[in-house]
């Protein structure tokens, strides 16, 4: 049996897990607290507040008055753009914390948490530039009027974020609110609320003024939903599973807020039998296998076209098998721990219904080494029909289904057949093909032989139930702003008289 070192937990781990509001850390009004677990040995090793309506309320009040009242909306978009870029320097030269703490959470990797902890720093410092090269539109109606667009922050936007790479997805909601002069409360995911800790120090150091970052810990429908029906939120930014999304949208509605929804997925990656097969099979074991398989655009149905069928999957399976599960902290583990006992147990009820929908080819449960703890083996499932519910229903883990297909039109029939549509990886080397291929997928993005490399200047989102808006760019700036139109007459004032 393995056992896991002491060295991984992280230094300075607080006492018990706050709220922060207004600048300083609190617990919740009513004194409640809720149990985080260790994914590495399933017990509980911390305790968190758990924020409901009236640590919301207060979070509201203070990211309200430092909206209407502080320097920060107001402030010259250089200026916040150094605060970012030194919030970006900070958790750079932090990054072997962050990672540790966020391994530690969540049962990542070390090494691909060390890679999110720099995409962190990236997400900040790639909206501190966006907003100092911000232009906005000005139209001119020769002789009559000139028109422009005074951009304007929103106010107070509330960000809900998941548990799969937690401190990278908050950065990602963070960046562009604040970058472009909103205050903030965020409610990060009650499975790892533990590197959201980190955010606080980084700000303060940083020179964030008081009262623009607020932190509230908590469950879902207690925390997030107290959010979304805050009068005085007027956005919403939400990062999670389609049904809660779902939820959300229906809570938010009365009041009419901006949401912007990124969701689950089941994304298709389609391998042709003209592919560089050697680096369509490396890519597709990571495009599922990397971050645990938690990850929302993991390519965890694999579509392989006949002719190559056989020897694909033996391959792919015999590769599988040689991905290495290991502890957390290790820097030789690929696979780590899945997040929470529950998403264990999901994972592997999942892993059980598709030994009865199709052939298990590779892993199929808890790894022998690992006794304890949210461990699962790399698995494959091969011929798995469309109607399984391994094909159709997202898993959020280290398992991928195979499925042959014969033709362009079968695949592109199957690649369609889910209800949602978030990413889609194609393997050709069909010039033509690959074109119109990519264009004739529902999903919002698609990477052309290549794995998931993001550009942080291009649309991110989802279709169907993968979600709702685009967020990645000038898109992150147009959500977190008001564009308001200002007219101007410049000649004659152009008004047909009524009543003389
Ligand atoms: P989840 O929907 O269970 O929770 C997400 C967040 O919503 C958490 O902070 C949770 O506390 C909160 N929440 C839950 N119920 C709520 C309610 N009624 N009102 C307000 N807030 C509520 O999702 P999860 O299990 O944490 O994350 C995994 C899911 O996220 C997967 O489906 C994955 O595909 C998706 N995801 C999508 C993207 C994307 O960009 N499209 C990225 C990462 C994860």
């Amino acid at each position: 049996m393995n056992t896991a070192s002491p060295d991984r937990i992280p230094d300075n781990l607080p006492d018990h897990i706050q709220h922060y509001i207004d600048g300083a850390f609190v617990d919740s009004v009513d004194g409640d607290t809720f149990d985080v677990v260790d994914p590495v040995t399933s017990q509980a090793y911390i305790k968190a507040a758990a924020g409901k309506k009236a640590d919301i309320e207060a979070a509201a009040a203070a990211a309200n008055a430092a909206f209407h009242d502080g320097p920060w909306p107001k402030m010259l978009p250089r200026e916040r753009s150094r605060i970012l870029h030194r919030i970006a320097d900070i958790v750079e030269s932090r990054g072997d914390a962050v990672a540790k703490t966020e391994s530690y959470d969540s049962g990542l990797p070390i090494t691909q948490a060390l890679g999110q902890a720099h995409r962190s720093a990236e997400n900040f410092r790639f909206f501190a530039d966006l907003i100092v090269a911000q232009v906005d539109d000005v139209f001119k109606v020769p002789g009559r009027q000139i028109n422009y667009v005074n951009r304007k922050p929103i106010g107070v936007a509330g960000l809900i974020t998941p548990w799969n790479t937690p401190f990278m997805q908050e950065s990602w909601k963070l960046g562009p609110a604040l970058a472009t002069g909103n205050t903030v409360i965020l409610k990060p995911a009650e499975f790892t609320p533990l590197s959201a800790g980190l955010w606080p120090g980084i700000f303060e150091e940083a020179g964030l003024p008081k009262g623009v970052f607020n932190l509230v810990n908590g469950l879902g429908e207690d925390a997030g939903d107290a959010l979304v029906k805050h009068p005085d939120v007027p956005l919403i930014s939400f990062t999670g599973e389609s049904g809660t999304g779902r939820l959300i949208f229906g809570n938010a509605a009365p009041f009419l807020k901006g949401l912007s929804m990124e969701l689950g997925g089941k994304s298709p990656a389609i391998v042709f039998a003209d592919a560089d097969l050697e680096t369509a099979i490396d890519a597709t074991i990571f495009g599922v296998f990397s971050l645990n398989g938690e990850r929302c655009t993991a390519g965890s149905r694999i579509l392989v076209q006949r002719s190559i069928y056989d020897e694909f999957v033996e391959r792919y399976a015999a590769q599988a098998k040689r991905v290495r599960v290991g502890f957390p902290d290790d820097p030789a583990t690929e696979v780590g721990a899945l997040v929470h006992p529950e998403h264990f147990a999901k994972v592997m009820s999942y892993i059980e219904i598709g030994k009865t929908e199709s052939r298990l080819v590779a892993g199929g449960g808890r790894p022998a080494a690992f006794p304890e703890g949210n461990f699962v083996e790399p698995t494959v499932f091969a011929d798995v029909p469309r109607t399984a519910r391994i094909f159709q229903e997202e898993i959020f883990g280290p398992v991928v289904a195979i499925t042959p297909f014969e033709d362009e039109a079968e695949a592109l029939e199957l690649a369609n057949d889910t209800r949602y549509g978030l990413a889609a990886y194609l393997w050709t080397n069909d010039l033509k093909r690959a074109h119109n291929f990519a264009q004739a997928i529902d999903s919002g993005m698609v990477w052309l032989n290549s794995n998931n490399v993001r550009d942080l200047r291009t649309p991110f989102g989802g279709v169907k139930a993968s979600g709702l808006g685009h967020e990645g760019g000038y898109r992150s700036v147009d959500f977190y702003t008001h564009q308001q139109a200002i007219h101007i007459t410049l000649g004659a004032v152009h008004n047909p008289t009524f009543g003389k």
